[in-house]
């Protein structure tokens, strides 16, 4: 953790790869528009060997189309595409056929009239038969499909498709795997089975892979790191747990789940907010610098509990109440003004229009952002 200046920090995004990590794929500079409208701007980002890199955003902040840059089924209009060192688009362009880059489609694209194994081995046809029947053999039993071999694609589940698409990109052993949207064209709860699955599988097979999601909690429990981007850049890449509990912008804290600001005075010591005071060293990064400036902390709902109190001790009022099955998310209003977000486990009851006192109930450092600021402060990462 940085010892917390006062500097404010810009988007850096975290680049930097260990000089003991090779990386597989480098964009450096990238820029792309369609019809003068730009939609991907200055965008540099690099995958470690092995990686599972996942591109994070709402519709629209140009995902797909990173994507489709990487597979060269796009060109950018500015910058380099690396593969293992090497230039496929910039002064160069490799066609997506001759990149060593496999993709798996949102809806798995098998074809329905050749079995399991005919569809696994459809990329390495060139292969000796006897290293292709191998190779097929060897991916049936990674994607647990051993004694599937010989179904078509009807006679499967949703889950084995996926399985059976991955093993088809996995088969030639491509430097860099490509998943769109991996999960949308599974019933829900299949999704969550799988995306275990699928991490598991890619580790085992040990390829670099890039998926793309709009889908937070997906992108944060399959991935080694989470690059967030809006609007055609990126606004940091860490890891699931930095960018969750770090978010350098407030737009990666609201994006990542329901994120609240409080906020509060910098004191000697503490931090006097309208839930309570909060230790200088429980603010990630905050310096004495600090002292007499007006910060937002970012709270989320698990952070703070409203317990109903009278009148006199209340603090706040819940002024929403959305019943989520095992818990409850409130909304409650503060007497700073301030709307907190606030979980509470099903059982608890507290009404619509109750006055509550709301604390923090926080057992980890916090974020926090300068007022007025839309990034977070040079803080801890
Ligand atoms: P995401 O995958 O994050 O939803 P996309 O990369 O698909 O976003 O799209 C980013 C932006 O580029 C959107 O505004 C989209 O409308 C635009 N766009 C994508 N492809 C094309 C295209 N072929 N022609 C024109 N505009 C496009």
């Amino acid at each position: 953790m940085s010892s917390g200046s006062a500097n404010l920090q810009s988007a850096d995004v975290d680049l930097s790869v260990p000089e003991t990590e090779t990386t597989v794929l480098e964009l450096d500079g990238i820029e792309k528009s369609y019809n003068d409208t730009n939609v991907i701007g200055d965008l540099s980002l690099s995958v470690r060997d092995g990686e599972l890199l996942t591109l994070l955003g709402p519709s629209g902040c140009g995902k797909t189309t990173t994507l489709r840059l990487i597979a060269g089924l796009e060109r950018p209009d500015g910058g380099i595409v690396r593969i293992d060192g090497e230039a496929v688009s910039g002064p160069t362009f490799v066609a997506p056929e001759d990149r060593d880059v496999g993709v798996v489609f949102q809806e798995f694209a098998l074809f329905p009239h050749l079995s399991a194994r005919e569809n696994i081995a459809f990329g390495i046809q060139e292969w000796d038969d006897e290293e292709r029947e191998a190779r097929v053999d060897e991916l049936l039993e990674l994607v647990g499909l051993k004694t599937h071999g010989e179904k078509h694609p009807e006679e499967l589940s949703g889950g084995q498709q996926q399985r059976v698409a991955l093993a088809r990109s996995l088969a030639p052993e491509p430097s860099v795997l490509l998943l769109d949207e991996p999960f949308s064209n599974l019933d829900v709860d299949l999704r969550v089975e799988m995306r275990e699955e699928v991490r598991s599988i890619l580790k085992k097979a040990g390829v670099t892979a890039i998926s793309v999601t709009h889908d937070q909690e997906e992108a944060m429990s399959i991935s080694d790191r989470v690059a967030v981007m809006s609007e055609g850049g990126l606004e940091q890449v860490g890891t699931p747990e930095d960018v969750f509990q770090q978010p350098k912008s407030r737009f990666v804290a609201g994006f990542l789940g329901h994120a609240s600001f409080v906020s509060g005075r910098v004191t000697e010591g503490c931090v006097e907010t309208g839930v309570g005071c909060v230790p200088l060293d429980r603010v990630n990064g905050l310096s004495e610098e600090y002292i007499g400036s007006q910060i937002d902390l970012m709270v989320r709902p698990d952070d703070v509990r409203a317990e109903p109190a009278e009148p006199a001790e209340a603090n706040g009022e819940v002024v929403h109440r959305r019943y989520l099955g095992p818990t409850v998310l409130y909304r409650v209003e503060i007497d700073t003004g301030d709307v907190v977000g606030c979980m509470h486990n099903h059982a608890d009851e507290v009404s619509l229009d109750e006055p509550v006192f709301a604390s923090l109930d926080a057992d980890h450092e916090l974020a926090w952002f300068p007022r007025g600021e839309r990034k977070m402060a040079d803080g801890g990462q």
